[in-house]
């Protein structure tokens, strides 16, 4: 029998990646302010997704995840969301094509704060100082005071999230997302690209189809499926006092959802069996995800399968797997397999970044691709094992940023200090992403 689950049965829990922050009174006054305000989603909401997520499990779908590595209180600006969106609707548009399958929409946003660090301490000009954890910790600049965990930014980080979410939900429902300008957004992209000839064919595609519903009397104006669309949330709850805080009873259900995001996710660095996190996930009855990376024993992800999904429930677990480029056919096979033994259902989706970050000319970066050799593998795994590629997961931004090396426009390592601006990992610029979403289409389409 599992021990009874409580919204904080975590605290008695080892824990790690986690801010000792220096005042603890501090923090009780903060959590109990968020346990004070309003939820960010709703139950139902994220009962939607699991319902979605199932069909994505049973062969039906295909999830698209994407956002920042870590969202900043710097960047909160309205067209850097409305960017990321873009981008995002464009690669969804792009992957709905290809799969023809509905694509479930989530984004690492509005809530994508906290950060795992290989490391607890940066070294810079022979100087050592705690290293940067996410805004909703610490400050990025790289000085003693900005450093100390600080957690009023869990309530400016709350209200930022809701900000966000606000003007996502617009985006989305208010005809931004309108199915006619995502795809005038797309040609423009197919029309500048230097690989042009290779997106043609499916943008013109995706043009005589809609030319075709609108002879049949279907207008994207006037029909709701085309002229909004669904969009969530999720990010990695690494921060569980914050996650407690807003974690609150369902009242149609009596059941406990998070309600900082739609979605959330395990992180590989927290994934141990006996430790906090799996503690706080196992009670949430939230659609979950778990990253699984090359350390993941297989037998480990069945126990870990069995604590989290009990009841073997379609959509509520998503293991992103995150291997490197080079690793996939070494370690993707065999948890399949396990996975498939034991009748578990889950959603397979694919984070090709995590595993592939190397640095160059003096920045973190990524190949473009190395994340591209990654999703061919993935997808070439499941085509082997008969199971359903269901999704990925990657970080990327609607700017021209330059933090991945490689692409159409052969981004050079000593181009990526002409515009490096994440807070944390390189994220895929949006032409990148774009190129990523048309790879997998056409992956989806064999
Ligand atoms: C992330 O998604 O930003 C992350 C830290 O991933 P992982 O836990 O897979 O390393
Ligand atoms: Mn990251």
């Amino acid at each position: 029998m599992a021990e009874k689950w409580t919204p904080d049965s975590w605290r008695s829990k080892p824990i790690v990646q986690v801010p000792d922050y220096p005042d603890k009174e501090a923090v009780a006054d903060v959590e109990s302010r968020l346990a004070s305000y309003p939820p960010l989603v709703f139950a139902g909401e994220a009962r939607k997704l699991k319902a979605q997520l199932a069909d994505v499990a049973e062969g039906r779908g295909f999830l698209l995840q994407g956002g920042d590595c870590a969202e900043s209180f710097a960047e909160h600006h309205a067209d850097h969301i409305r960017d990321f969106f873009r981008a995002f609707l464009q690669m969804a548009v792009a992957l709905t094509y290809g799969a023809q399958q509905p694509v479930v929409k989530v984004g690492r946003i509005a809530g994508q704060f906290a950060k795992p660090r290989s490391s607890n301490i940066e070294k810079k000009d022979g100087i050592e100082l705690p290293s940067y954890r996410g805004d909703i910790i610490n400050g990025i600049e790289f000085n003693e005071e900005s450093r100390i965990p600080d957690p009023e930014r869990q309530v400016k980080a709350y209200r930022q999230s809701a900000a966000t979410l606000n003007l996502l939900r617009a985006f989305a429902q208010g005809g931004f997302a309108n199915l006619d300008h995502v795809h005038q957004w797309m040609l423009g992209f197919v029309k500048d690209s230097p690989q042009a000839h290779r997106y043609q064919e499916m943008a013109d595609r995706i043009s005589d189809a809609l030319s075709f519903m609108r002879a049949c009397g279907i207008d994207p104006d006037n029909t709701p499926q085309l002229r909004s669309t669904e969009f969530f949330t999720s990010h990695e709850a690494l921060l569980l006092g914050y996650e407690e805080a807003l974690t609150r009873i369902d009242s149609t259900t009596g059941e406990c959802y998070a309600t900082s995001g739609h979605m959330l996710w395990i992180g590989d660095r927290t994934r141990q069996l006996d430790h906090a996190h799996v503690e706080f996930f196992r009670g949430i009855k939230n659609p979950i995800g778990l990253k699984c990376g090359p350390s993941l024993d297989p037998e480990e992800l069945i126990k870990l399968i069995d604590v989290l999904n009990p009841e073997n429930e379609a959509g509520r677990l998503t293991l992103i797997t995150r291997f490197g480029h080079d690793k996939v056919f070494e370690h993707l096979p065999a948890m399949v397999r396990a996975v498939e033994r034991e009748g578990k259902k889950v959603v397979w989706s694919c984070d090709p970044m995590h595993g592939n970050t190397i640095t160059a000319n003096g920045y973190k970066t990524r190949p473009f691709e190395r994340i591209l050799r990654e999703v061919e593998a993935f997808f070439a795994v499941h085509r082997a094992e008969g199971t359903h590629a269901g999704g990925v997961h990657v970080e990327m931004t609607g700017r021209n940023v330059t933090e991945c090396t490689g692409g159409a426009r052969a981004l050079s390592a000593e181009q990526l200090g002409d515009r490096y601006h994440t807070h944390c990992d390189p994220r895929l610029n949006a032409d990148q992403a774009l190129e990523l979403a048309f790879t997998i289409a056409e992956n989806l389409r064999k």
